[in-house]
């Protein structure tokens, strides 16, 4: 804390009431991928972060996750996995179902694509409940690799998450101002 450039990062996020439904502050993050100092800021501090951890695996979430998932990865010399919504992967898949507010979804993941062992690092852009990041623990964890952190841009200070997160550390760049 303290860094000009996460307050840069804050600047650049906007924030839209009542999307997709009313009562939700939605936080948009395509404006901080307009910003090309903020954007880069946002990978570098993650990518300092985890270029010296043995990482070899940046598995992001479906859709946001992709947004900076392989920029860091590439960076700090690991693969990128992504870890998709039901039905879109063609390989063979394992597949984790999480709750939300109403019912229920699921993530998948490519049989294969991770190794035992590997360490890896979880990115999505917001991290609410923890639902979402926890299952994505779960695949990862079935195929018998590390996680090491999970990483997300925003972290909604209210429910955070933490908890929920089968005890794994969470890193969290920015809270809604
Ligand atoms: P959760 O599983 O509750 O931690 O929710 C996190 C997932 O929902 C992430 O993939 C986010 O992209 C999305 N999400 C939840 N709340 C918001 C919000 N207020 N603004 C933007 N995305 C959100």
């Amino acid at each position: 804390k303290g860094d000009p450039r996460l307050e840069a990062i804050s600047a650049a996020i906007r924030v839209v009431p009542d999307f997709p439904k009313k009562g939700i502050m939605f936080q948009d993050i395509t404006t901080l991928l307009l910003d090309h100092k903020a954007f880069k800021h946002t990978i570098d501090i993650f990518v300092d972060r985890y270029k010296d951890m043995q990482i070899s695996v940046v598995a992001g979430v479906e859709a946001r996750g992709f947004m900076f998932g392989p920029s860091i990865a590439l960076a700090i010399g690991a693969k990128f996995i992504p870890l998709r919504k039901p039905g879109k992967l063609p390989g063979k898949v394992i597949s984790e179902s999480y709750e939300l507010e109403y019912g229920h979804d699921r993530l998948e993941m490519h049989i294969g694509a991770v190794e035992p062992r590997e360490r890896v690092i979880i990115i999505d852009d917001l991290v609410a409940t923890g639902g979402t990041l926890s299952a994505a623990i779960s695949l990862i964890e079935s195929q018998e690799a590390e996680v090491v952190e999970c990483a997300c841009v925003i972290g909604l200070p209210e429910v955070k998450g933490q908890h929920k997160l089968k005890g794994k550390p969470l890193y969290v760049l920015v809270e809604p101002s």
